[in-house]
C-alpha cells in the first residue's frame, strides 16, 4: 500500500465533510487551508475512500461519494423509506 505520508482525515467542520488534511504540504494534500494546514481530496464517510466530490446524505447525516449515495438511496427505497 502506498504511503499516505503525514495526512490524516478530518471533518472540515462539525458535521461537515471529511477531507485529507496535514499540517504541512504533501503530495496528497496540496491545497492550503484557511484554518491552517493543507487539504486534499474529500473522503467519503461511507467507504472512507477519497472522492472528487461528496454529497450530503440527509438520511444518514453523512457525506457520501456517488456510489455510496446511490446505495443508500437504493437501500432506503427497498426498506420503504421516508419517500
Ligand atoms: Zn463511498
Amino acid at each position: 500500500m502506498p504511503s499516505t505520508e503525514q495526512c490524516e482525515i478530518r471533518a472540515m467542520w462539525q458535521g461537515g465533510p471529511f477531507r485529507r488534511w496535514s499540517p504541512s504540504k504533501t503530495t496528497q494534500t496540496t491545497i492550503g487551508y484557511a484554518r491552517g494546514g493543507f487539504v486534499g481530496s474529500y473522503v467519503c464517510s461511507g467507504c472512507w475512500k477519497p472522492s472528487d466530490g461528496v454529497y450530503h446524505a440527509k438520511e444518514d447525516q453523512k457525506w457520501l461519494c456517488g456510489p455510496c449515495r446511490k446505495r443508500v438511496r437504493t437501500r432506503s427505497r427497498a426498506e420503504g423509506g421516508s419517500l
